[in-house]
């Protein structure tokens, strides 16, 4: 497996090249201010304990406090949770909100665990990491297979330690344990805003022909927003495979069929595809909503779509970058695409600190003009030191972070 944390520091030598930043800055972040290894021992169902490894990388607070999701996942490693974490702290600074970057994981498959289990090494993650937690320091928020019921537990346990009752020390909570109308569709919502907002400049038509990659939050409520909007999902994927239609799938009934068969194998009016064949797809816009390092140099030649709009983090290499980059096929970056998970995850911590519940209503409409203006703004930056929007969106961070952080 590639190791995303070097992936990550190629991509910030290369703009290093472009823009003139200074040394220092440059050398101060590529090592996060702290990486964290913790052992979590916990009480499995049949009395034996199990000790698993989990991470917390607090990569930079110039903007802020540390903020970024928890990943749960048999191949999290600190390499992966240091790249995830330098990507949050570029994130928060292109989406303009008082954040910085962190990333939290634990190397555990949750399928292979029972909820009781699953709720023990969740309050674990916590009790081992209460002393750095905080609304004021660093706030974690769900990501790969971790849930709005595991951020309960988690704050929970986290009260239960402090006292505190504020709730702000984590986001995407359940909805009646202080948790944001729309933190749920937040990230594929942002997704299909930079979308609008970009679509002219990336020539794609009126209306699209999309394949996406990766069935979950993200990828999901992707299809089904991109599709209510009158566009075509023409192939979707999850970790098992996928399925094709060249008339459009129906998303709502592929949700539905997911939900009560466990696969997307199988559904009617649909050819299966496989992934490596999904990333192939002739389409307009292919969306990476799975894991990094999903188009590489091996693969990158056969991809037939127009644009690239990553939901993921990271699911194109430097490598790929490069070959797609003189293919003419311009990728929509991570750090602005995906940024409307961590948008409204920040609406819900300042809700939670000033006891304020927003509507929906509400909510997306003062995510869709942060959005717009931070595509906008990447877009030029991209066109003044002709580059591509990734090294466009990594100077606007840059720029945003040196101006304050303190060396
Ligand atoms: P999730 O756990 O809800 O879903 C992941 C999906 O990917 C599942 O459908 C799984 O079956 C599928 N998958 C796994 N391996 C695959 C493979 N090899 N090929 C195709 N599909 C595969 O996770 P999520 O929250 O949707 O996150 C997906 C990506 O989006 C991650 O990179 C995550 O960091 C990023 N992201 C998520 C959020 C968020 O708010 N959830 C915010 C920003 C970025």
């Amino acid at each position: 497996m590639q190791n995303p944390f070097e992936n990550a520091m190629k991509q910030l030598d290369k703009v290093a090249k472009i823009k003139n930043f200074s040394e220092e800055f440059i050398t101060r972040l590529r090592q996060p201010d702290r990486d964290i290894r913790i052992s979590i021992p916990v009480k499995m169902d049949n009395g034996s304990t199990k000790i698993f490894e989990g991470y917390r990388v607090e990569y930079n607070n110039a903007l802020g406090p540390y903020k970024g999701g928890i990943r749960y996942h048999q191949d999290t490693e600190i390499n992966e949770v240091k790249a995830l974490a330098f990507w949050m702290a570029l994130k928060c600074a292109v989406a303009g909100i008082p954040m910085g970057g962190g990333k939290g994981g634990i190397t555990v498959n949750p399928k292979e665990l029972s909820k009781g289990e699953l709720e023990r090494l969740s309050r674990g993650w916590v009790r081992k990491l209460s002393d750095i937690l905080g609304p004021k320091k660093d706030v974690p928020a769900p990501d790969v297979n971790t849930t709005p019921e595991i951020m309960a537990w988690m704050n929970d346990e986290y009260q239960k330690i402090t006292g505190d009752k504020t709730g702000a020390m984590i986001t995407g909570k359940p909805l009646d344990k202080g948790g944001s109308e729309g933190r749920g569709t937040a990230t594929a919502q942002g997704g299909f805003f930079v979308f609008e907002a970009l679509k002219k400049e990336l020539n794609l038509p009126e209306k699209c022909k999309i394949a996406i990659q990766g069935f979950g939050n993200a990828g999901s409520y992707a299809a089904l927003i991109w599709s209510k909007a009158g566009h075509t999902i023409l192939a979707i994927s999850d970790s098992k495979g996928g399925v094709y239609n060249e008339k459009g799938l129906d998303i709502e009934k592929l949700m539905k069929y997911k939900k009560d068969t466990g696969s997307l194998s199988g559904f009617p009016d649909a050819k299966e595809i496989t992934n490596e064949k999904l990333l192939e797809t002739e389409c307009d816009l292919l969306i990476p909503a799975a894991f990094e390092n999903q188009i590489t140099g091996a693969n990158a030649d056969k991809v037939k779509a127009k644009a690239i709009l990553e939901l993921a983090n990271g699911p194109i290499n430097p490598e790929a970058d490069e070959i797609l980059y003189k293919k003419n096929i311009p990728i929509v970056p991570d750090i602005l695409a995906n940024s409307g998970g961590v948008t409204v995850s920040y609406f819900e911590w300042d809700q939670n600190l000033k006891n304020e519940h927003w509507s929906e209503k509400e909510v997306f409409d003062k995510l869709r003009p942060i959005l717009e203006d931070s595509a906008k703004k990447i877009l030029a930056k991209s066109k003044e030191s002709n580059t591509d929007l990734r090294c466009g969106a990594f100077i606007l961070a840059l720029e945003r972070i040196e101006a304050k952080i303190t060396l």
